[in-house]
């Protein structure tokens, strides 16, 4: 582990951010599970197409399979093959037997064989076909028309997907495709989650003097189910450096992954800070962003430590800045680049130079059809129905001094763990 967070100063958010990713390491076990349990998984092998998707020469309509030799030359069929003899029929599973003679054609429905003596598949709408045995084009025929090629959605022996590639709903039908029952992918980090603080109830208890209702674990459970990892809730846990030391303990003997929030700011840091360092490798870190400067980060004998601020806003930001690479990157999986745009700012947006800003904004696309957003008023970093209203940060660098109405900032629009 590198030593370089313990700067006097603010760290830069890209410096944190990137010191985070090369302490970390990336799962090793692997598991083979069901396709269908794969959705939101990440494939540790690469996948290599057996075969090829479509696996034959099909039809990609209702109509009329033909035989025009002389299609090859023109391009374009003409007299005196307008007319072509019926010799049978192609349907989806019950291919044609046989070859087609210059001249022939076949019945042939979508998804059907296309013989290799077919060379244009005329659509029904195009063909008058009253007669039992002949059909009439209504109009000249195309070379390959209507085929759809052997291999041209998968070529056998190509690689369709890396490892590292988080699998959706349409990867589980490509794999479906190519015929495969099982992948092979990374097993679920497993992350352990609490909450520091004597003020914190769970909901449904009785507030005393001063409490209040625990928030930022339900938030960060929520969002690290999206990250599919296996979560561990540890609740609660007072300020006291027994509880605390024995929360730590457990969480690092069953998680791959520590993650706390609270108690990492000055005033309350003194117990967490001395058994984090009596049993792990901690730096307290200062990152230069706003909401969110206190963080901590560092190994447990067993696990990653990510220690988040108390603030509810600054919980989040800095889960969602800086824990999620990580976390993405430890579960095997490939970073996802957020979206930024440029928007016009419908109000002035006040900041200081000195921290990088992930202020909180809604987007919208205005009458011109132009990107607009606006900023919320409400910007404190206790202030979580902010959070909950925007639909995107508006991203302010270090030394920036603010904005007037009408001026272009960057946005990064939420992804899918927070919206
Ligand atoms: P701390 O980082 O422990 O100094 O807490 C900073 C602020 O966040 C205080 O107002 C705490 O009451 C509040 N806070 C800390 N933890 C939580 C939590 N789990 N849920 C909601 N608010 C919290
Ligand atoms: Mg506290």
């Amino acid at each position: 582990m590198t030593t370089c967070y313990n700067v006097p100063n603010l760290m830069p958010f890209e410096l944190a951010k990137s010191t985070l990713l090369s302490n970390i390491k990336k799962i090793t076990e692997t598991e083979s599970i069901l396709i269908q349990n794969a959705d939101n998984r990440i494939l540790a092998k690469v996948i290599t197409s057996p075969l090829n998707v479509p696996a034959f020469n099909n039809s990609a309509m209702d109509g009329y399979a033909i035989r025009d030799d002389a299609l090859s030359d023109k391009n374009v069929t003409s007299p005196p093959f307008t007319q072509f003899k019926l010799v049978g029929t192609s349907l989806a599973g019950t291919p044609f037997k046989g070859e087609l003679n210059n001249g022939e054609c076949i019945r042939i429905m979508t998804g059907a064989v296309v013989p290799q003596s077919a060379n244009s598949v005329v659509m029904q709408e195009n063909v008058d076909a009253n007669s039992d045995v002949l059909i009439t084009l209504l109009h000249p025929a195309k070379l390959h028309s209507n085929i759809r090629i052997a291999g041209e959605d998968i070529l056998q022996g190509h690689t369709l997907f890396n490892a590292g590639h988080k699998l959706n709903a349409i990867d589980i039908g490509l794999l479906s495709s190519l015929g495969l029952t099982t992948v092979n992918v990374y097993r679920k980090l497993k992350v352990a989650v609490f909450s520091t603080g004597d003020e914190l109830k769970m909901p449904g208890e009785t507030l005393q003097q001063g409490d209040i209702y625990e928030s930022n674990s339900q938030v960060l459970v929520a969002m690290l189910q999206r990250l599919n990892v296996d979560v561990i809730s540890l609740g609660i846990i007072e300020d006291d450096r027994k509880e605390i030391a024995d929360a730590f303990f457990k969480a690092d003997e069953l998680a791959d992954v520590v993650i706390t929030s609270g108690g990492v700011s000055v005033g309350d840091a003194d117990y967490t800070k001395d058994i984090l360092n009596d049993i792990g490798d901690i730096g307290f870190w200062k990152v230069a962003i706003k909401p969110g400067k206190p963080f901590a980060f560092g190994t447990l004998p067993n696990s990653v430590f990510f220690g988040l601020p108390g603030n509810p806003v600054s919980a989040v930001v800095t889960f969602h800045q800086l824990a999620v690479p990580a976390l993405r990157y430890m579960s095997g999986g490939n970073q996802i680049p957020s979206i930024k745009l440029n928007a016009v700012t419908t109000h002035s947006i006040k900041k200081k130079a000195g921290r990088m800003d992930f202020q909180r904004g809604i987007m919208a696309v205005n009458p011109k059809g132009d990107l607009q957003v606006t900023p919320l008023s409400a910007q404190g970093s206790g202030i979580l129905s902010s959070i909950s209203r925007a639909n995107c940060y508006i991203i302010l660098a270090q030394d920036n001094q603010g904005h007037q109405a009408g001026e272009t900032v960057s946005i990064e629009l939420f992804d899918s763990i927070l919206s």
